[in-house]
């Protein structure tokens, strides 16, 4: 599995840093999770195939995680010749199909049908579901708006988790341990700690109760970021700890063990 970081800020606007979005090639697929505004203009910035992807996973509703969801499929449709065949699938906590119902209401009746086979799918907690290519999905509940989850992406014995954005919770924690690699928020310092985001604090204790193969963190709002964020959660933690940037990859070979590379 590949896991590249699109974009890794927030509602904040940010020089280098369009809102949340993660692409996870595993197998044949391409899976973005969370398409906040930049996302796709990041991605044909990177040179990055905005066109191939299979499936949009979204952690919830907030605009900084779902506002590029119409604009691909606008481009899917009339930005490329020709326009897309392949199906694509929008797959979210419950609520998702009627949010995106909203957002064909808002944008274009026809909007699902930019793209031939386009489906939507509400998954419950806990329940995966298997694609193609034997990657599995599944999602945890996290505390930050009542739908919020967090994704697990499991191909080739190795799971990548992402957070999503959420507040701290030792039952997200325990869910996500044993991931091979863990994309975490880091949104606020802890002078402007709310209960529905992490500070580098939480981060650490999060870290330590899950020890992740290796640690991503991302969703930075701008006041978190001149603190030495490693320093506080290597106090905790001895593991690997990056901070993403858009565009910034990393592979993980099939098997059980020790695999980064990239
Ligand atoms: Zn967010
Ligand atoms: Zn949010």
């Amino acid at each position: 599995m590949r896991l590249t970081t699109i974009g890794t800020g927030t509602a904040a606007p940010h020089p280098h840093r369009v809102q949340s979005g993660t692409l996870v090639e595993a197998g044949n697929l391409r899976v973005l999770v969370d398409c906040g505004s930049g996302v796709l203009w990041r991605m044909a910035q990177l040179g990055l195939d905005w066109g191939g992807i299979t499936h949009v996973v979204l952690t919830h509703f907030h605009a900084d995680h779902t506002a590029d969801l119409v604009a691909f499929l606008t481009a899917w449709r009339y930005g490329q010749l020709p326009p897309r065949t392949e199906p694509v699938t929008v797959i979210g906590p419950v609520g998702t199909a009627a949010f995106v119902d909203r957002i064909a209401a808002a944008f274009a009746p026809g909007l699902a049908g930019f793209v031939p086979g386009f489906q939507v799918l509400d998954r419950v907690p806990h329940d995966p579901l298997v694609l193609p290519g034997d990657v599995s999905l599944e999602c945890c509940p996290v505390p930050h708006t009542p739908e919020s989850v967090a994704w697990s992406l499991t191909h080739g014995g190795r799971r990548i988790t992402c957070s999503g954005d959420q507040g701290p919770s030792d039952h997200f924690a325990d869910w996500a341990a044993g991931s091979d690699l863990l994309l975490l928020e880091c949104s606020l310092p802890a002078a402007l700690d709310v209960p529905i985001h992490l500070t580098p604090d939480l981060c650490a204790e999060v870290a330590a109760r899950a020890n992740p193969g290796t640690l991503w963190l991302n969703h930075f709002y701008p006041p978190v970021e001149p603190l030495d964020i490693e320093g506080i959660i290597g106090a905790r933690w001895s593991g690997s700890v990056t901070r993403a940037t858009d565009g910034a990859s990393i592979s993980l070979a099939p098997g059980n063990g020790p695999s980064l590379s990239g």
